[in-house]
């Protein structure tokens, strides 16, 4: 059965992938909506806390839903092991948690979701964990001198939330090895339909499965796969907490003792998810996997309605710019055909001539697209920066912080392009 799984394509792994009934089981992955699970004899269940035998205690640590729903979204980005957590947040955490120690320090992309930049430079830091930003675009050398003795991780995005940029993974992993770290690659926007960046290269991939794995706008979740490439014990001292035995675990080495495939996920489940229990719920597992069902199907239709609509925007007197890779003039056009060659997403962003007061008008006139914080759901939605997330910062901040005043975001759903279109003309007619 795991053969044949293993001959699918993408599209069908979405359908099918991480879970293969056995004769008279259920066709849809159950729900095992338990806390905990039975045993015999006190020995068996002693063999699974020693991770000596492979089974189920307590839904905090695993539970089979959430691992059929892991493995489709392993078996989706080519990984070798994943996980769920409770969200994008948890995800990113422990992905450089389960590497970096206090004292230890983060190479990362400034061009990053604002929550992963908080957590990387407010809340690490209290950790004792820094962090050195670089552009996406800087130069080898550049990169090569944000690293230091102690640096363990780099982190980027596939395609940014919000500004748009696309990472060039080849380069980032290139420079991340030359200095003998993993690259952790956050692939939410880009989702392994339009990239697999295990595949140029990444060590580790990320997702808020939040926004287009659930892509109904339902469930709150993440993910963590690990590609299986990276040599922890090549570089044991930089490593500890994977190379040297974990005392708290009976002494197991998990690099080691389950491999360059295994062992990274297996800590930050036995330890992160142990100690810090960010577990996503059966319930919400099963939800995610509905989305996963038709991500291939949904991914191409954000992609055309983000490529129509960032056309007749760019083409619109009344628009300052857009930003959208697809579009050939776009600074990142060149980096999306090699790696988005089937599509970026369906978010696009753009400045309405007439400023800051000019965009916050605009939208009060769209019918179709809501105004909401959110990405990347069915239902179109959009945001104003500057007079929501930002609306604290002047307007020098805002410049400081890549956020233009008149720039407005906008997550292209899948309602019908025609309809979307129709609808910005008529809110821009009235500005
Ligand atoms: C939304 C988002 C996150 C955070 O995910 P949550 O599920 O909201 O915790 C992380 N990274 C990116 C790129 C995101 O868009």
């Amino acid at each position: 059965m795991e053969q044949e799984q293993n001959q699918l394509s993408q599209g069908s792994v979405c359908v099918q992938g991480g879970y293969t009934p056995a004769n008279g089981e259920p066709r849809q992955i159950p729900i095992i909506q338990s806390t905990t699970f039975k045993y015999d004899t006190s020995a068996e269940m002693g063999k699974l806390f020693d991770l000596e035998s492979s089974g189920y205690f307590y839904s905090r640590l695993q539970n089979p839903t959430c691992d059929h729903v892991a493995a489709k979204i392993t078996a989706l980005e080519g990984g070798t092991a994943g996980m769920l957590t409770s969200s994008g947040q948890a995800a990113n955490f422990f992905a450089l948690f389960n590497i970096c120690n206090a004292g230890d320090h983060i190479v990362a992309s400034n061009s990053i979701y604002g929550g992963t930049f908080n957590l990387i430079e407010v809340t690490m830091a209290k950790m004792g964990i820094t962090a050195t930003f670089v552009p996406p675009d800087c130069t080898d050398a550049e990169l090569d001198a944000a690293f230091r003795p102690n640096t363990k991780a780099v982190f980027g995005e596939t395609i940014a939330n919000p500004a748009l940029t696309v990472l060039d993974i080849a380069r980032f992993a290139a420079a991340a090895h030359r200095h003998h770290v993993p690259l952790v690659v956050d692939n939410t926007f880009a989702t392994p339909i339009n990239c697999r960046p295990i595949e140029w290269g990444a060590d580790i991939v990320t997702h808020s499965t939040t926004k287009y794995m659930d892509g109904h706008g339902g469930t709150v979740g993440g993910a963590i796969v690990d590609g299986g490439h990276f040599d922890w014990m090549a570089n044991a001292d930089k490593f500890p907490g994977l190379t040297t035995p974990d005392e708290s675990y009976h002494g197991v080495t998990y690099a080691e003792r389950f491999g360059k495939e295994g062992g990274f996920i297996t800590k930050a489940t036995a330890q992160l998810m142990r100690d810090f229990g960010c577990t996503q719920s059966p319930i919400n597992a099963y939800m995610i996997n509905l989305g996963l069902e038709s991500l291939h199907v949904r991914m191409a239709r954000h992609c055309a309605t983000g490529q129509a609509v960032a056309e007749f925007l760019a083409a619109h007197p009344k628009i300052r710019y857009v930003n959208y890779c697809g579009l050939p003039g776009d600074a990142y056009h060149e980096l999306a055909k090699k790696y988005l060659p089937k599509g970026s997403c369906g978010v696009v962003s753009f400045g309405v001539v007439g400023g800051r007061d000019a965009a916050a008008a605009f939208m009060g006139y769209l019918k179709v697209a809501a105004i909401e914080t959110h990405v990347a759901d069915a239902r179109t939605c959009c945001l104003h920066p500057a007079s929501s997330t930002h609306r604290q910062m002047s307007e020098e901040q805002l410049l400081a912080a890549g956020v233009q005043p008149d720039l407005v975001r906008l997550s292209c759903g899948l309602e019908d392009a025609e309809d979307l279109i129709r609808d910005l003309s008529q809110a821009l007619d009235k500005i």
